[in-house]
């Protein structure tokens, strides 16, 4: 099948895409560029992708052709038109291609940035068999430039990197500088002393990862402990365990620096956990970006429709999302780390109670699930995903205590107001799942 890919507003298959060989980014790889990867068909942390974008574009003083919100868009259609379940998208922009080779920028005035993006189907991407075994690293000196953090499309240095690695019998290099390790080639790089997670802090020697700024907070959320530090070469042979994070290897566990084997030259225990955590955190948080309208979403399966307590219980998942059946949106999760107020589980409860009173509501069901407090309404009506935003996004402001606050039995406060509009909001709704993931 060829692939649809997207160049400067046009979808076309990928034989007839075509961009000019005065485009800067071909002749001066004058250009940026992100990779987000798509699980389950959906995408992982689109908005820290697009939040860099924004931040490599304007250090570069670089105009973008589209707002982030088009450039969703086109992250999302290019996904439905390939097919894409597991895999990446692609996209650069470069300054554009001006009638005739110059070093001096061209006028973005009259002259547009290219924007280019296309899939790429990576089946089996999760479930890795190399995340099991791990991977070789050896050490090369970083030549690169100084401003590793703008994520340009100079890529000449870290391909030498992976072809020297390869060479030698390895999978990825490490870069250094000044005896310290900077990051992979196209990777975050890590450390694991005893319980210890060490990785380089952010400045401009290296990319600030959206992977590994997800990892450490999920690390953090796991009571793991976490030293942002340099660390040179010669300690991470030492190290107990190693791993690389990006956004297309997820984690991945080093078992070899330089011919040494790390502990017993197997993944350890550190970074198959976090690998695991990683891509169950991603995948619950993508659903929330499908709220904007995901036609992945449609496959997820109807929950039965019975009521469901509030236990927090792993089993809930099973009970509420039984075989059959199909979801056309999804409204709301909301997400409160590090919240186990017990004042919050009533308030779930109760909304969850209160809602399903209605004939209209197929399931409530609500809890707590590894340091998380979710509530994720699901609906089948046809009302927008934004009507029941604002009937949903009140009733989380009054129930559920943010973190640190005074705890107060809120959940039984249900003033006269809010039944009003929770009547008239569970009337109209044909399900509601407030639901224990
Ligand atoms: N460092 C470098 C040099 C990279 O090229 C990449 C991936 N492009 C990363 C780190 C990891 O970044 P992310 O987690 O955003 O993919």
């Amino acid at each position: 099948m060829t692939r649809t890919v997207y160049v400067n507003g046009n979808y076309l298959p990928e034989t007839e895409a075509k961009i000019s060989i005065f485009d800067r980014g071909f002749l001066m790889a004058d250009g940026v560029y992100e990779v987000t990867s798509v699980l389950d068909g959906k995408l992982i942390d689109f908005d820290a992708h697009a939040k860099r974008l924004r931040r490599s574009l304007d250090e570069l003083d670089m105009a973008s052709p589209v707002t982030m919100d088009e450039l969703l868009a086109i992250h999302r259609e290019l996904v439905l038109q390939n097919k894409v379940e597991e895999g990446l998208v692609y996209l650069q922009i470069t300054r554009g291609a001006p009638a005739d080779r110059d070093f001096a920028f061209p006028d973005p005035e009259t002259v547009p940035s290219s924007l280019v993006l296309f899939t790429q189907n990576k089946p089996g991407l999760a479930d890795s068999p190399v995340a099991r075994v791990g991977i070789k690293v050896i050490s090369i000196e970083d030549i690169r430039w100084g401003r590793r953090d703008i994520k340009t499309i100079q890529l000449l240095y870290p391909s030498m990197g992976k072809m020297i690695a390869k060479k030698a019998g390895a999978d990825d290099a490490w870069m250094i500088q000044d005896g310290h390790v900077t990051e992979g080639t196209s990777n975050n790089a890590y450390i694991v002393k005893g319980r210890k997670i060490i990785t380089r802090p952010r400045s401009n020697d290296i990319l600030h990862g959206i992977t590994r700024a997800a990892v450490l907070r999920f690390a953090k959320e796991a009571q793991m402990e976490i030293e942002e530090r340099r660390f040179t070469i010669d300690e991470a042979k030492e190290a107990d365990e190693a791993f690389i994070t990006s956004a297309s290897t997820f984690v991945m566990p080093v078992v070899e620096i330089d011919g040494v084997a790390l502990g017993d030259g197997t993944p350890g225990k550190v970074a198959p956990r976090l690998r695991e955590i990683y891509l169950e955190e991603s995948r619950e948080a993508a659903i929330w970006q499908s709220e904007r309208g995901q036609a992945a979403l449609a496959t997820l399966p109807l929950p039965a429709r019975k009521y469901k307590s509030t236990a927090p219980d792993t089993a809930a998942r099973q009970t509420i999302l039984p075989k059959s059946g199909k979801l056309s949106s999804l409204s709301r999760i909301v997400r409160i780390s590090q919240n186990r107020l017990y004042s919050n589980v009533m308030a779930a409860r109760n909304i969850a109670m209160w809602l399903a009173q209605f004939r209209t509501v197929d399931i409530a069901a609500s809890g707590y699930w590894r340091n998380r407090f979710l509530i994720a309404v699901w609906t089948q009506a046809k009302l927008g995903t934004n009507t029941i935003s604002a009937a949903i996004d009140p009733l989380i402001r009054l129930f559920i205590t943010p973190v640190n606050s005074e705890s107060s039995d809120l959940g039984h406060q249900i003033s006269i107001r809010w039944k009003e509009r929770l009547t008239t909001f569970a009337a109209q709704i044909s399900m509601v799942v407030i639901r224990n993931a």
